[in-house]
């Protein structure tokens, strides 16, 4: 799969930006007889172009991503409140089509047309795969991959049937759920080692709020050790007195942020470490999820549970389900110490830091 960049700078939607935090992606097709994508960028790369703005297009003919706008963006492309949550990725449509009204198409040359439709869906199959990894989603869950049309159904999208009439009319014997089936397969082979892109600096992660949900479950769950706790408390520093973070949020103990606010202080460092098992609750609870899920596909002990704990508060979840997906216990081990990366540098501190992870882990 190649991606290649077009943000669309001039369109107002870029201009708005405004972020989202990504809980699923949404695929469309263009509705139109148009396979090359080229014309769609430039039209909507355009100041006075109000009506659309998509993250992604897939070209018909040569198969490539035109990444449209950053990830992360609020884009406008489905009329509804999935916006605010879903990346929306457009698949360019065979010329051979006529639409005659609404979804309905008649087509001119079936066997261009199936080829151009399964060049689509194979690379929406790959994008979805990687863009899963990326924001740590679920493609089998319920409403994380949808169609406009699911999201139609769902009451979070306007009345589209796309891409699912364009499948169903042509007996691709593609399906949305094919289409998931064949998501959740692409993750299992994507390389695994893909070094951390961006600073995985806990503050970041931990300023987000992108990641709140309510941890439930009705399995027995682990929670963080004091051995957990000390191995992340060792790499935290503690300050008694709250200080703006580089990112601007006042923080206080070891890393803690939620209702700090100037002039805060904490009586101790026992108090700090109270704070921080606290917030290594949300963490753990990814961890749980991960073994609810099958994502982690080997019982954990106490010592593993904490290790992934830490690195999860320090990487984040995306790095975690990047660290564990498709993967036994050794070869987890061996892969923590390959995030060690902040701002594109290998820092000393977190080669230690993985390092006493992985120690951690396999003892
Ligand atoms: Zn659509």
């Amino acid at each position: 799969m190649e991606i290649v960049k077009s943000i669309l700078t001039n369109n107002p939607c870029y201009k708005a930006g405004k972020k989202i935090a990504v809980r699923g992606l949404m695929i469309h097709s263009v509705g139109c007889p148009q396979p090359s994508a080229e014309g769609f960028v430039k039209k909507w790369n355009n100041a006075d172009y109000k009506r659309a703005c998509v993250h992604a297009f897939i070209d018909g003919n040569t198969g490539k991503v035109i990444q449209t706008l950053p990830w992360d963006y609020r884009g406008w492309h489905c009329g509804g409140s999935g916006n605010n949550t879903h990346i929306g990725v457009e698949m360019c449509e065979p010329a051979c089509l006529k639409y005659t009204g609404g979804a309905t198409f008649t087509c001119s040359d079936k066997e261009t047309a199936m080829s151009i439709v399964n060049r689509t869906y194979h690379t929406a199959v790959e994008l979805f795969a990687f863009l899963c990894r990326e924001f740590g989603l679920n493609p089998l869950a319920d409403g994380i991959i949808v169609s406009h049309k699911e999201g139609h159904d769902k009451g979070i999208a306007s009345g589209h049937g796309d891409p699912d009439h364009l499948w169903k009319q042509l007996d691709t014997g593609y399906t949305m759920d094919t289409f998931r089936m064949a998501i959740k397969e692409a993750m299992e082979k994507l390389p695994g080692d893909t070094p951390v892109k961006e600073a995985p600096v806990s503050a970041a992660e931990n300023h987000t709020g992108a990641e709140n949900q309510q941890i439930q479950g009705d399995k027995p769950e682990k929670s963080v050790s004091p051995k957990g706790v000390e191995l992340v408390a060792k790499y935290e520093g503690c300050k008694l007195e709250a200080y703006k973070c580089p990112a601007g949020v006042w923080t206080i103990g070891y890393g803690h942020t939620a209702n700090v606010k100037e002039g805060d202080t904490l009586s101790s460092a026992e108090e700090a470490r109270k704070l921080l098992a606290e917030d290594l609750k949300k963490y753990a609870g990814y961890v749980n999820d991960f073994v609810r899920q099958g994502i982690i596909s080997f019982p954990l002990n106490q010592n593993q549970f904490d290790a992934l704990t830490s690195f999860t508060y320090n990487c984040g979840k995306g790095n975690l389900q990047k660290l564990v997906s498709g993967r036994d216990a050794a070869t987890v081990a061996a892969k923590i110490p390959a995030y060690n990366k902040g701002g594109g540098k290998v820092l000393e501190g977190l080669v230690k830091r993985r390092e006493e992870e992985r120690a951690l882990f396999l003892s």
